[in-house]
């Protein structure tokens, strides 16, 4: 018998809650520290303690996965605690595309796939000192936001840098990214590729507030002007945003597109759950500047199912248990290579 396994953090509750009622055995790799909080929901069949996540490599850990057919389904933890060829190295089936995370944590792959889908993208900005206007600092890898920092030329780039050094939140050799700053309405879409349907699905879309950039809209600019700290991208939670019914189409070419581009980059291509992240601007134009090759946190509100399911199936649908469904079917139908790696 097949069961799902993920790690105590991010979209756990929502993953293995799905699990649980597509009739599937669930359990949690958990962090001691946490375990108080995992015990509370009676749909996690078994913990398995750890100190820290990497521990999901070692034999102790794999043993029990293996014995219970373990998929494990990967989200933003694994891939911002642990390395590519770490992830890569997992001995049981990870679901959806393992290779195409890599992809994801790297800032030039990450871009080739993006140009490669024909996705409009914000400029990448070579040096500080082709900084010319607004801009968007980023760190490598899945930050979470976390030390982002806004400048308008080398001068501000430097200042803020080293402030942020100096708090420690940067360090000094830190290699930083930096984007063109595209003002509009944030929208992170949400997207489910099914390879036993071959067909897309888009599940629905939801905003990240960031902490403490969104405050700053509650502080007169004269009073914002005297405050000297950098205000950090640093994710808190996540509301849903129902976009107007004409952007729709665009959003279904959009995903289409990433799917089909993925496929020729890193094969199998972009199975099971991703999101395109982006602004839209005051014409309607999508900019995207970040994709996650996995299910996001932002899917967390939609655990009874997201209005976009309920047209397509016609029952309450989280993403967590769309997940579980094609494993189910892929399971029935002796397909389980098709939707894991
Ligand atoms: P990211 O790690 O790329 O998802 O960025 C974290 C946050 O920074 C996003 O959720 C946005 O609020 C903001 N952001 C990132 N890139 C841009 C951009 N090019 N233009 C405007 N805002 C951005």
């Amino acid at each position: 018998m097949t069961s799902i396994a993920t790690l105590g953090s991010h979209c756990s509750l929502q993953v293995l809650k799905g699990a649980k009622d597509e009739g599937f055995k669930t359990l949690l790799v958990c962090e001691k520290k946490r375990e108080k909080l995992y015990r509370r929901f009676n749909f996690i069949d078994e913990l398995i303690l750890v100190d820290s996540f990497p521990e999901i490599l070692e034999k102790k850990c794999l043993d029990i996965l293996e014995k219970n057919n373990s998929v494990l389904i990967p989200h933003g933890t694994l891939i911002a605690q642990m390395s590519s060829e770490e992830i890569e190295s997992i001995k049981i089936p990870i679901f959806g595309n393992k290779w195409i995370l890599r992809w994801e944590s790297d800032r030039n792959k990450k871009e080739q796939l993006m140009k490669e889908s024909n996705l409009n993208l914000p400029r990448t900005i070579p040096t500080p000192e082709d900084i010319n206007g607004l801009v968007i600092v980023k760190r490598q890898g899945a930050a979470g936001g976390k030390g982002y920092f806004l400048a308008t030329n080398k001068e501000d780039y430097d200042a803020k840098r080293d402030s942020l050094i100096k708090q420690g939140i940067l360090s000094k050799d830190e290699q930083l990214y930096i984007q063109e700053y595209s003002p509009g309405v944030l929208a992170y879409l949400q997207f489910f590729y099914s390879p036993l349907n071959e067909d897309i699905e888009f599940f629905g879309s939801d905003q990240r507030h960031e902490s403490d950039i969104e405050s700053l809209a509650r502080i007169p600019s004269s009073v914002q002007i005297k405050h000297e700290k950098v205000p950090s991208f640093n994710v808190i939670g996540n509301t849903p945003i129902v976009l107007r019914e004409s952007l729709l189409q665009e959003a279904y070419d959009m995903g289409e597109r990433f799917v089909e581009a993925s496929r020729r980059l890193v094969k199998p291509g972009m199975n099971g759950p991703f999101c395109i992240e982006g602004v839209y601007d005051e014409n309607a134009k999508f900019t995207s500047f970040e994709f996650s090759a996995r299910i996001v946190a932002g899917t967390n509100i939609y655990m009874e199912g997201s209005p976009y399911y309920g047209l397509l199936f016609n029952e309450p649908m989280s993403m967590g248990k769309r997940i579980a469904r094609e494993i189910k079917n892929a399971d029935k139908s002796n397909q389980l290579d098709k939707v894991t790696t």
